[in-house]
C-alpha cells in the first residue's frame, strides 16, 4: 500500500509565504490513488492556499508538490498539462454567466482538448445526468439555485476527465437545504474511486466519506489520521478545541 507508484500527490516541505506572513510552514503529506482526504481547520489557517498550491494557482515559496510523478515546482514541468488532470471546485461556483449550463461544461474540452462539439456535448449531458440536472442543460446559471450551480460546477470540472478533484468549501455558500444534494454527488464520486481533497466544515460528511482527515492550524498539519482517530481521539489539544467549537 505504501508503494511509491501509488502516490497520486506527494507534498514535501511545502512553505508558502505572502510577504512575511508564513501561511504554510513545512507541510508534508502524501495521498494515494483513490484516497478521499478532508482538510479541516480554522479560518485563515491556509486551507485554500494549500489547495491552490496543489494545482499551481499559487506558487510555493519552497518545497515540492509532485502530482503523478511530475514535480509542479520543476521549471520543466508543463503545468497546464498536469492541471488538465486536476479538477477544482470553489465555494462560489465561478460559472460563466453568459454561457448555458451545457456550454459551461463543454468549454474546456472544446478549447483545451479539441474535442468535437458532438462528443463534448454528449459527454456534457452524461455528466449533467450524473449530477441530476440533465433537464437544465440549456438554462443559464442565473436561473439555478446555489446547489444546482455547484452541481454544474462539479460536472464542469469532471468534463476534463480529471483523476484528482480538489474542493474548496463546496457547500459553505449554500442554503442548508441544498447541501445534501451536493454532498451526495461528491459521495458518489468518492465511491467511484476518485482521488479527492476536500476542504470542508461538513464534519458528518468527513466522518462518513473521508479515508483520512487532516487538521491544519498555524501553517502546520497538526493531525492526520482516520476520521475515527481525528474526531474521537485527536493527538493535539488544538484539534479538540476546534472540534468543540464546530461539533
Ligand atoms: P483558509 O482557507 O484556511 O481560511 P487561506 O488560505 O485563505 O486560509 O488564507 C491563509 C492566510 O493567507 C490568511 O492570513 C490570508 O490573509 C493569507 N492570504 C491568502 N491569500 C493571499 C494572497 N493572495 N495575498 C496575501 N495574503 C494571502
Ligand atoms: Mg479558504
Amino acid at each position: 500500500m505504501e508503494n511509491k507508484m501509488d502516490k497520486k500527490i506527494v507534498v514535501n516541505h511545502l512553505v508558502k509565504k505572502f510577504g512575511d506572513n508564513t501561511v504554510l510552514n513545512d507541510l508534508n503529506i502524501s495521498i494515494s490513488e483513490g484516497e478521499v482526504v478532508c482538510i479541516i481547520g480554522p479560518s485563515g489557517s491556509g486551507k485554500s492556499t494549500f489547495l491552490r498550491c496543489m494545482n499551481h494557482l499559487e506558487e510555493p515559496t519552497s518545497g515540492e508538490i509532485i502530482i503523478d510523478g511530475q514535480d509542479l515546482t520543476d521549471k520543466h514541468t508543463d503545468i497546464n498539462l498536469v492541471r488538465q488532470h486536476i479538477g477544482m471546485v470553489f465555494q462560489h461556483f465561478n460559472l460563466f454567466p453568459h454561457l448555458t449550463v451545457l456550454e459551461n461544461i463543454t468549454l474546456a474540452p472544446l478549447d483545451l482538448k479539441g474535442e468535437s462539439k458532438e462528443s463534448a456535448g454528449k459527454r456534457g449531458v452524461e455528466l449533467l445526468t450524473q449530477v441530476g440536472l440533465a433537464e437544465k442543460k440549456d438554462d443559464y446559471p442565473d436561473s439555478l439555485s446555489g446547489g444546482q450551480k455547484q452541481r454544474v460546477a462539479i460536472a464542469r470540472a469532471l468534463a476534463m476527465n480529471p483523476d484528482i478533484m480538489l474542493f474548496d468549501e463546496p457547500t459553505s455558500a449554500l442554503d442548508p437545504e441544498m447541501v445534501g444534494d451536493v454532498l451526495k454527488v461528491m459521495k458518489d464520486l468518492a465511491l467511484q474511486g476518485m482521488t479527492m481533497v476536500i476542504v470542508t466544515h461538513e464534519m458528518g460528511f468527513a466522518k462518513e466519506v473521508a479515508d483520512r482527515v487532516i487538521f491544519t492550524d498555524g501553517g502546520k498539519i497538526l493531525e492526520d489520521g482516520t476520521p475515527e482517530q481525528v474526531f474521537n481521539n485527536p493527538h493535539n489539544p488544538r484539534t479538540q478545541d476546534f472540534l468543540n467549537k464546530v461539533l
